[in-house]
């Protein structure tokens, strides 16, 4: 579970057309990467999946049901927020348990979640600390355990590391993609570095100005660009 399809979806701020209609499918357990200049819609297109924004027009389908005019919560997702979402005064479990406490989940499926999630990234001693008390990386892999407790069919992250040093950057990059061959769930992950990009997708998503420029694999794109914006913002040699 967790493909994700978007049929004509368009968007739009009063007179501004942020997003044209805009086809696209994002395929079961794929690790789809949005790319793009800033500005050019990803965190909007991000939004309107996760349902945090209504679609001017067009329709969203996750697997296989209409989500178009669904709340946030009833469609199967989770985004994954920065780590300065993290709420300072409550424990790691605290935090990591909150989505699932709001849902009125009984205390043994919580424990059972919350090991099981504190396993997949290597936090299980770390369940007592405030999240002042971690570094960057461990309180961004807290924000990524809220959401994997939720179980979803998708992960949505909007440029999750653009807070974390360079070096940081690099380790959490390759964890995300680990966390993504353990699960196998789909994740949709926006980004401007187009190193993320490169590195980290089965399917990247090149934008500009709210369309879709192409959508490849990272050979794919590098090999045979479409055109000068792509292979610029790819870094390839054309
Ligand atoms: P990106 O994430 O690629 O940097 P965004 O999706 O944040 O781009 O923004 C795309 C465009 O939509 C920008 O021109 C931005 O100013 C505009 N925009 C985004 N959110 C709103 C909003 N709530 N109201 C009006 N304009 C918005
Ligand atoms: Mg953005």
């Amino acid at each position: 579970m967790g493909r994700i399809v978007l049929e004509k979806v368009v968007k739009r701020f009063g007179e501004a057309e942020v997003i044209p209609p805009l086809d696209l499918t994002i395929e079961d357990g794929e690790f789809t990467v949005f790319v793009g200049p800033s500005g050019c819609g990803k965190s909007t297109l991000l939004r309107l999946i996760a349902g945090l924004e209504d679609t001017t027009d067009g329709r969203i389908v996750i697997d296989g049901k209409d989500a178009t005019g669904l709340p946030p919560a009833k469609r199967g997702l989770a985004m994954v927020f920065q780590s300065y979402a993290l709420y300072p005064h409550m424990s790691v479990r605290k935090n990591i348990a909150f989505p699932m406490k709001m849902a009125g989940m009984d205390q043994a499926e919580q424990d059972r979640r919350i090991a099981k999630a504190a396993g997949a990234l290597n936090l299980t001693d770390y369940l007592d600390r405030k999240p002042g008390q971690l570094s960057g990386g461990q309180r961004q892999r807290v924000a990524i355990g809220r959401a994997i407790v939720r179980e979803p069919s998708a992960f949505l992250f909007d440029e999750p590391l653009s807070n974390l040093d360079a070096a940081l950057r690099v380790g959490m990059r390759m964890e995300i993609s680990e966390l993504h061959k353990k699960l196998a769930t789909t994740m949709v992950y926006v980004t401007h570095d187009q190193v993320e990009a490169m590195t980290m997708a089965d399917k990247i998503v090149v934008l500009r100005a709210g369309h879709v420029e192409q959508v490849g694999s990272p050979l794919e794109l590098y090999r045979t660009p479409r055109n000068t914006f792509v292979a610029s913002f790819i870094g390839s040699p054309k």
